[in-house]
């Protein structure tokens, strides 16, 4: 069964960024609990990926389960168009309530690169709008990850991101130099001269200015210091230009704050969020607007022009409150600063390894920078070997585990990572 099943996946099945006729391997699994995912040869992993950010209360979680067959039986789906429904509406509000101050106007998108066209849109329908329609540009740090579509590829990082084998169709954005000023040091003002030398020179032809807040996630695990979005937050008000944060992978307490941007103080004037909105669960993002975008998109009669088809999906966004409710219940403000201390001291050994280049943490979020890029199939097979679920990337070791982690499991977790770390030279 194991075997055709896996034969299968590997003739007819495209995996995330892998070789159609060449894949890397895949490990076929039977269902995951807590933090455990159960492979169909019953081997147990720890997981520290909470599948790409996502699955903060872990697998199998009966509270979220109750939240999803509960909706199930009420309907499944229904359109957004000229319906609503209590999920979509109990659930804006909660994102409403807790988001930072002044974005009050919510779309529900299917997906985090989707909540990120929509942003990039309503950045572009706002100065349409408001009869500035050459503020049609945007800019960007280096060293960003916004997703894979074509208007989120335009803003991924153009060397780490796929802008080579797009070029033709990409739009040319404005790229400032990556925050090079980290979180744990102290701010170094020049860091930011770059931007603020770009903002003013590109202002009158740029609609809004997008980053990840104070964590760079796959665009390489980077911390950088929230003064440096304080002065972003301040830039983008002088030079009149909205500022959009891509919190799909911080929001919801993985950087150590209910979101990024609170680290700084700041609110942006879009906010995306994803991944972890409905625990991982179902693929649901939004895309969080002020009232000033909002009012300015719909003044004299303007509509926003995007409504997918499984906009405000009901299972989705029932599964999202249940979700947010139960994080703001649990003790997350006390648990993720012992994750990051646990982390910090499990990864210890690693800093004295020649070949490791940095050892960094912030929230739930635990990085081994190599000075080499790892070599993927083996160093999968020897996690895996240990039992724990970890996938690297280029020279990234990292993991983001599901907030409800046990201290036992996070060490087995931090250890095999230091063992198999050592083992890379
Ligand atoms: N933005 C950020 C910061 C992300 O980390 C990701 C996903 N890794 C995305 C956007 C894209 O989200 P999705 O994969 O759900 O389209």
């Amino acid at each position: 069964m194991t075997n055709s099943l896996l034969e299968f996946d590997r003739e007819h099945i495209w995996h995330p960024y892998t070789s159609a006729t060449n894949p890397l391997s895949v490990y076929p699994v039977e269902r995951a609990e807590g933090v455990r995912i159960i492979l169909k040869d019953g081997r147990e992993l720890i997981d520290g990926m909470a599948s790409w950010w996502s699955m903060i209360h872990g697998y199998n979680n009966p509270v979220l389960n109750k939240a999803l067959i509960d909706q199930t039986r009420k309907m499944a789906h229904v359109m957004f168009g000229g319906l609503t429904h209590e999920p979509a509406v109990n659930l804006a509000k909660l994102l409403v309530d807790i988001s930072p101050e002044g974005l009050e106007h919510i779309f529900l998108a299917d997906s985090g690169s989707v909540s990120v066209e929509v942003a990039l849109k309503m950045a572009i329908q706002y100065w349409q709008a408001t009869g500035k329609p050459q503020k049609n540009r945007l800019m960007t740090v280096r060293g960003g990850y916004h997703g894979d579509t074509i208007g989120a590829m335009a803003v991924c990082d153009p060397v780490n991101g796929m802008h080579s084998l797009f070029t033709s169709i990409l739009p040319q954005h404005v790229f400032a130099d990556v925050p090079d000023c980290p979180y744990h040091k102290p701010f170094d003002e020049s860091s930011f001269a770059d931007f603020r030398q770009k903002i003013e020179k590109h202002a009158h032809e740029l609609a809004a200015v997008i980053l990840e807040p104070v964590v760079q996630g796959a665009g390489g695990m980077r911390f950088y210091s929230p003064e440096y979005l304080r002065k972003v937050r301040e830039a983008c008000d002088e030079f009149d230009v909205l500022l959009i944060c891509d919190e799909i992978a911080t929001g919801l307490g993985r950087a150590g704050a209910l979101f990024a941007s609170n680290l700084a103080g700041i609110s942006p004037d879009i906010m995306c969020l994803g991944k972890s909105l409905t625990g991982g669960y179902m693929t649901l993002a939004a895309t969080l607007a002020s009232s000033r975008v909002a009012k300015g998109i719909s003044a004299e009669g303007g509509v926003f022009m995007h409504g997918p088809t499984f906009m405000g999906n009901p299972l989705a966004c029932a599964v999202a409150n249940a979700s947010v409710n139960l994080l703001l219940e649990s003790d997350w403000e006390t648990r993720i600063p012992q994750i990051t201390q646990r982390m910090e001291a499990g990864f210890a050994p690693c800093r004295d390894m020649d070949h490791v280049a940095d050892v960094r943490t912030l929230g739930a979020i635990g990085v081994v920078e190599m000075k080499e890029p790892v070599e993927m199939e083996s160093i999968q097979r020897q996690f895996v070997e240990r039992g724990v679920w970890v996938r690297p990337f280029g020279r990234l070791v990292y993991v983001m585990p599901p907030y409800v982690i046990s201290d036992d499991d996070l060490d087995t977790l931090t250890s095999a990572i230091c063992e198999v770390v050592s083992l890379q030279k």
